[in-house]
């Protein structure tokens, strides 16, 4: 019966000036969404979004409940603004939500003044209107109702409604700029790559590669896990693959054991940089999370990103393994990231690493050999593949 979606943006009512900018992307990346469905109406109203719908219910809603910085959607009725009209509109949410009887309440909201009636005495009409064609199996609750017809009355038109579906909440993806994810095959950094996608951000990734120490097999892991992450996006993830042997087996041959981790760090946090920079995004995202390993202690992060001066953000700082594993499997990329191959993070794997590690040690392992040079001769020889959405 339902032949249109209502879909509220709440936390973008609060951008001001730039309210437009975020809407705009938003009703872009609904469309994106719902691409590969038959052509419809998506269109933008004061302070909502209306989505026409037909026999593919069920898919388009689906589909809207993954974009981020949809707050909710409802399906609803459109009626003009005669009372009849609307009071009828009602009758069938009511009707629809509580088939068989039961308790339940109306609510109205007039965002447009002209209406010649105020909210409480739009809901008291709409009662008697109701209570005059249901029958007694039907009561009205006013605190605990089993349904709760909502009537809203905006300029353009009144809708009816009954439920209230949950958005992916967050904000559209890409309003927000564009961050470098440093991402592994592991559990972490998809999670982290997931965060920075819900809050607006436009993903683009860098993975280092240590072939024939990691293989083929490692290399796909982290395209399918782009691919998963480029579907929440709603567009395609550039994965800038590095070529990390050298390097890895210069800091192994050089440097003293227990600073490899920490210096190896520092060349992916470099490499990262550049690569961000050449790329225009404004940050670093990684999926570390505060005293997890010994590179993940605070001496050690400090050190590590001594490096570099874009931001490095982590937004799994303060969640556990457990947490975030939980988000790993809501999001779908947990049985992706258990595949059994090697990150180049656990070869040359010393058995002590330092938890504590100082900067002007640090810089005299480092200063032992011409990273410059291997640094270079990475920048120089990336494989930038195009994953997911269109690919
Ligand atoms: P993850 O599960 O994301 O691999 P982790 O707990 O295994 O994290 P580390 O392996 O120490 O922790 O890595 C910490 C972070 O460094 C990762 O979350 C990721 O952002 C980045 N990182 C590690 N290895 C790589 C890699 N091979 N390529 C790109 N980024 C990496
Ligand atoms: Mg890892």
């Amino acid at each position: 019966m339902y032949k249109l979606l209502l879909v509220r943006y709440g936390e973008l009512g609060l951008k001001g000036k730039n309210r437009n900018q975020f809407i705009n992307c938003l009703v872009k990346n609904i469309k994106t969404a719902l691409s590969d469905l038959p052509p419809r109406r998506v269109e933008s109203t004061w302070g909502r979004i209306l989505i026409e719908v037909g026999d593919d219910f069920d898919l388009v809603v689906q589909a809207l409940s993954q974009v981020f910085g949809i707050y909710s959607f409802s399906p609803v009725l459109e009626a003009s603004w005669q009372m009849e009209a609307i009071f009828e509109a009602a009758l069938q949410v009511l009707l629809d939500a509580l088939p068989a009887g039961g308790s339940f309440k109306v609510e109205s909201r007039r965002s447009d003044k002209n209406f010649p009636l105020e909210s409480p005495e739009i809901s008291r009409r709409a009662a008697s209107y109701l209570f005059d064609r249901i029958g007694e199996e039907y009561r009205a609750d006013m605190h605990h109702p089993e349904a709760t017809v909502n009537i809203e009355i905006r300029t353009e038109g009144a809708y009816v409604y009954g439920q209230s579906l949950p958005g992916a909440k967050g904000l559209p993806v890409g309003c927000g700029g564009r961050v470098m994810l440093l991402l592994s095959g592991g559990i972490d950094s998809p999670v982290a790559g997931w965060m920075a996608m819900k809050r607006g951000a436009a993903l683009e990734a860098v993975h280092f590669h240590s072939f024939p120490f990691t293989g083929e097999k490692s290399k796909e892991k982290v395209i399918d896990l782009c691919r998963l992450l480029s579907r929440r996006q709603g567009a395609p993830v550039k994965l800038h693959v590095v070529h990390f042997t050298e390097m890895q087996k210069a800091i192994h041959e050089h440097c003293r054991e227990e600073y490899g981790i920490t210096i190896m760090r520092r060349m992916m946090f470099r490499i990262a940089e550049k690569i961000a920079r050449r790329r225009s995004a404004l940050a670093l995202y990684t999926g570390e999370s505060l005293g997890q390993v010994a590179s993940q202690t605070l001496e050690s992060m400090s050190v590590i990103n001594d490096v570099v001066k874009l931001p490095v953000l982590r937004p799994l700082v303060g969640l556990d393994k457990e947490e975030i594993i939980k988000i790993a499997q809501q999001i779908g990329s947990f049985e992706t990231s258990i595949l059994p191959y090697e990150d180049c993070c656990t070869i040359f794997l010393p058995n002590y690493p330092k938890i504590r590690p100082r900067i002007n040690e640090t810089e005299a392992e480092e200063a032992k050999f011409d990273w410059e040079e291997l640094l270079k001769d990475c920048l120089g020889n990336i494989e930038t593949l195009v994953i997911g959405v269109r690919d």
